[in-house]
Protein backbone atom coordinates (compact mmCIF):
# COMPACT_ATOMS: atom_id res chain seq x y z
CA UNK A 1 0.00 0.00 0.00
CA UNK A 2 1.57 3.27 -1.13
CA UNK A 3 1.12 6.29 1.74
CA UNK A 4 0.17 9.49 1.19
CA UNK A 5 0.91 12.73 2.69
CA UNK A 6 -0.33 13.14 5.87
CA UNK A 7 0.07 14.60 9.25
CA UNK A 8 1.84 11.73 10.26
CA UNK A 9 4.92 12.60 12.24
CA UNK A 10 8.34 10.20 11.01
CA UNK A 11 11.51 10.74 11.98
CA UNK A 12 13.66 11.89 9.38
CA UNK A 13 15.41 7.96 9.42
CA UNK A 14 11.75 6.51 8.25
CA UNK A 15 11.19 9.50 5.65
CA UNK A 16 15.31 9.29 4.05
CA UNK A 17 13.19 5.58 3.04
CA UNK A 18 10.72 7.39 0.89
CA UNK A 19 10.53 6.43 -2.87
CA UNK A 20 9.11 8.28 -5.13
CA UNK A 21 6.21 5.47 -7.01
CA UNK A 22 5.93 7.74 -10.28
CA UNK A 23 2.61 8.51 -9.56
CA UNK A 24 2.69 12.32 -11.05
CA UNK A 25 0.51 13.83 -8.40
CA UNK A 26 3.21 16.41 -8.51
CA UNK A 27 3.78 16.72 -11.55
CA UNK A 28 -0.29 17.33 -12.26
CA UNK A 29 -1.13 19.85 -9.43
CA UNK A 30 0.78 22.21 -7.71
CA UNK A 31 2.46 25.34 -9.30
CA UNK A 32 6.02 24.89 -9.39
CA UNK A 33 8.06 28.38 -9.16
CA UNK A 34 11.12 29.10 -10.44
CA UNK A 35 14.14 30.70 -10.43
CA UNK A 36 16.03 32.29 -13.44
CA UNK A 37 18.57 29.53 -13.39
CA UNK A 38 15.51 27.02 -14.28
CA UNK A 39 14.76 28.89 -17.03
CA UNK A 40 17.49 29.50 -18.54
CA UNK A 41 18.33 25.58 -18.10
CA UNK A 42 14.78 24.57 -20.17
CA UNK A 43 15.35 26.80 -22.64
CA UNK A 44 19.21 26.09 -23.10
CA UNK A 45 18.17 22.30 -23.00
CA UNK A 46 14.61 22.15 -25.29
CA UNK A 47 15.00 25.19 -27.38
CA UNK A 48 11.96 26.36 -26.27
CA UNK A 49 11.05 29.91 -25.94
CA UNK A 50 10.79 30.75 -22.18
CA UNK A 51 7.43 32.83 -23.07
CA UNK A 52 5.59 29.73 -23.97
CA UNK A 53 6.62 27.65 -20.89
CA UNK A 54 6.75 30.20 -18.20
CA UNK A 55 3.37 32.12 -16.69
CA UNK A 56 3.00 34.99 -14.52
CA UNK A 57 0.80 33.75 -11.41
CA UNK A 58 -0.42 36.61 -8.80
CA UNK A 59 -0.66 35.61 -4.83
CA UNK A 60 -4.45 34.31 -5.72
CA UNK A 61 -3.22 31.49 -7.61
CA UNK A 62 -0.36 30.27 -5.90
CA UNK A 63 0.51 29.96 -1.83
CA UNK A 64 3.55 32.29 -1.45
CA UNK A 65 1.98 34.58 1.74
CA UNK A 66 5.12 34.52 3.61
CA UNK A 67 7.33 35.04 0.71
CA UNK A 68 6.81 37.96 -0.66
CA UNK A 69 10.80 38.05 -2.15
CA UNK A 70 9.08 35.62 -4.62
CA UNK A 71 6.81 38.02 -6.48
CA UNK A 72 8.27 40.59 -9.38
CA UNK A 73 6.58 43.69 -10.02
CA UNK A 74 5.49 44.09 -13.26
CA UNK A 75 2.91 45.31 -15.78
CA UNK A 76 0.06 43.34 -14.74
CA UNK A 77 0.88 43.46 -11.08
CA UNK A 78 3.53 41.46 -8.65
CA UNK A 79 3.51 38.02 -10.10
CA UNK A 80 5.64 34.51 -9.63
CA UNK A 81 7.18 32.96 -12.49
CA UNK A 82 6.40 29.42 -12.65
CA UNK A 83 5.93 26.55 -15.18
CA UNK A 84 3.04 26.82 -17.59
CA UNK A 85 0.74 24.37 -17.05
CA UNK A 86 -1.46 22.40 -19.72
CA UNK A 87 -4.24 19.81 -20.11
CA UNK A 88 -4.18 19.66 -16.71
CA UNK A 89 -0.74 19.34 -15.55
CA UNK A 90 2.81 20.65 -16.16
CA UNK A 91 3.64 20.97 -20.14
CA UNK A 92 6.33 18.87 -19.54
CA UNK A 93 4.62 15.66 -18.27
CA UNK A 94 4.32 12.84 -20.92
CA UNK A 95 1.38 10.55 -21.45
CA UNK A 96 3.59 8.05 -19.76
CA UNK A 97 3.68 10.07 -16.30
CA UNK A 98 7.36 10.59 -17.14
CA UNK A 99 9.23 14.02 -16.93
CA UNK A 100 10.23 14.98 -20.55
CA UNK A 101 12.80 17.46 -19.21
CA UNK A 102 14.08 15.07 -16.64
CA UNK A 103 17.51 15.96 -16.95
CA UNK A 104 17.12 19.96 -16.93
CA UNK A 105 13.96 19.92 -14.66
CA UNK A 106 13.84 22.50 -12.09
CA UNK A 107 15.54 22.16 -8.53
CA UNK A 108 11.86 22.23 -6.84
CA UNK A 109 11.21 19.18 -9.21
CA UNK A 110 14.28 17.56 -7.78
CA UNK A 111 13.80 18.31 -4.00
CA UNK A 112 9.99 17.58 -4.00
CA UNK A 113 8.54 16.58 -1.80
CA UNK A 114 11.71 16.95 0.93
CA UNK A 115 11.99 20.22 2.97
CA UNK A 116 14.87 19.27 5.02
CA UNK A 117 17.27 21.69 7.89
CA UNK A 118 20.77 20.92 8.51
CA UNK A 119 23.04 21.75 11.52
CA UNK A 120 25.97 23.92 11.30
CA UNK A 121 28.19 20.69 10.60
CA UNK A 122 26.17 19.57 7.34
CA UNK A 123 23.64 16.92 10.02
CA UNK A 124 20.32 16.07 8.85
CA UNK A 125 18.59 18.26 11.71
CA UNK A 126 14.81 17.83 10.54
CA UNK A 127 13.21 16.50 7.80
CA UNK A 128 9.68 17.16 6.32
CA UNK A 129 7.58 16.15 3.42
CA UNK A 130 5.84 19.23 1.78
CA UNK A 131 2.23 18.34 1.78
CA UNK A 132 1.47 20.03 -1.79
CA UNK A 133 -0.27 16.97 -3.29
CA UNK A 134 -1.83 13.44 -2.90
CA UNK A 135 2.08 12.12 -2.88
CA UNK A 136 1.63 8.42 -3.27
CA UNK A 137 5.36 7.18 -1.98
CA UNK A 138 6.35 4.01 -0.56
CA UNK A 139 9.01 3.83 2.40
CA UNK A 140 11.24 1.17 0.88
CA UNK A 141 13.80 3.05 -0.69
CA UNK A 142 17.05 4.91 0.34
CA UNK A 143 17.80 8.46 -0.05
CA UNK A 144 21.23 9.69 0.92
CA UNK A 145 21.68 12.64 3.45
CA UNK A 146 24.86 14.16 1.60
CA UNK A 147 22.48 13.96 -1.86
CA UNK A 148 19.98 15.77 -0.41
CA UNK A 149 22.26 18.67 1.70
CA UNK A 150 24.29 19.00 -1.61
CA UNK A 151 20.70 19.40 -3.63
CA UNK A 152 19.08 21.85 -0.59
CA UNK A 153 22.69 23.73 -0.78
CA UNK A 154 22.12 24.19 -4.93
CA UNK A 155 18.18 24.98 -4.37
CA UNK A 156 18.89 27.58 -1.83
CA UNK A 157 21.87 29.31 -3.43
CA UNK A 158 19.87 29.00 -7.09
CA UNK A 159 16.47 30.53 -4.84
CA UNK A 160 19.09 33.26 -3.25
CA UNK A 161 20.01 34.47 -6.33
CA UNK A 162 17.02 34.85 -8.39
CA UNK A 163 15.55 36.95 -5.13
CA UNK A 164 18.60 39.26 -5.31
CA UNK A 165 17.78 39.54 -9.20
CA UNK A 166 13.58 40.34 -7.96
CA UNK A 167 14.91 42.84 -5.50
CA UNK A 168 16.64 44.38 -7.95
CA UNK A 169 13.96 44.81 -10.57
CA UNK A 170 11.31 45.54 -8.05
CA UNK A 171 13.43 48.75 -6.72
CA UNK A 172 13.70 49.91 -10.58
CA UNK A 173 10.28 49.31 -11.04
CA UNK A 174 9.42 51.24 -7.96
CA UNK A 175 11.73 54.02 -9.14
CA UNK A 176 9.93 54.18 -12.83
CA UNK A 177 6.35 54.22 -10.86
CA UNK A 178 7.76 57.26 -8.89
CA UNK A 179 8.24 58.86 -12.08
CA UNK A 180 4.90 58.36 -13.09
CA UNK A 181 5.84 55.08 -15.28
CA UNK A 182 4.41 51.80 -15.36
CA UNK A 183 6.51 48.66 -14.53
CA UNK A 184 7.78 46.96 -17.28
CA UNK A 185 6.35 43.80 -19.19
CA UNK A 186 7.16 39.97 -18.29
CA UNK A 187 9.03 40.18 -21.55
CA UNK A 188 11.09 42.62 -20.30
CA UNK A 189 11.50 40.49 -16.85
CA UNK A 190 12.42 37.75 -18.93
CA UNK A 191 15.13 39.77 -20.77
CA UNK A 192 16.40 41.31 -17.79
CA UNK A 193 16.90 37.72 -16.15
CA UNK A 194 19.09 36.89 -19.08
CA UNK A 195 16.37 34.00 -19.71
CA UNK A 196 15.58 34.63 -23.53
CA UNK A 197 17.25 33.32 -26.43
CA UNK A 198 19.68 36.03 -28.16
CA UNK A 199 18.32 37.31 -31.57
S1 LIG B 1 9.32 19.71 -15.13
FE1 LIG B 1 9.10 17.49 -15.09
S2 LIG B 1 9.30 16.92 -12.92
FE2 LIG B 1 8.88 19.13 -12.99
S3 LIG B 1 6.63 19.34 -12.81
FE3 LIG B 1 7.14 19.26 -14.99
S4 LIG B 1 6.93 17.09 -15.60
FE4 LIG B 1 7.10 17.19 -13.35
S1 LIG C 1 3.49 12.85 -5.99
FE1 LIG C 1 5.12 11.76 -4.80
S2 LIG C 1 5.04 9.61 -5.50
FE2 LIG C 1 3.89 10.84 -7.00
S3 LIG C 1 5.42 11.32 -8.60
FE3 LIG C 1 5.43 13.04 -7.13
S4 LIG C 1 7.05 12.55 -5.63
FE4 LIG C 1 6.57 10.65 -6.76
Amino acid sequence: MSKEASDVVRSPKELLKFRCTGCGNCCKEPLLPLTCADVIRIRESTGDDPMDFVRFVDEDAIDLDGEPEAFALLGQGKRVMILRHQAGGCRYLGEDLRCKIYDSRPLGCRIFPFDPAFDKQGGLRRLKLIQATDCKYELDGGNDPGELRTLHQRYEAATALYQQKIAAWNREQQRRKRQGKRPQSSRRFLSYLGALAKS
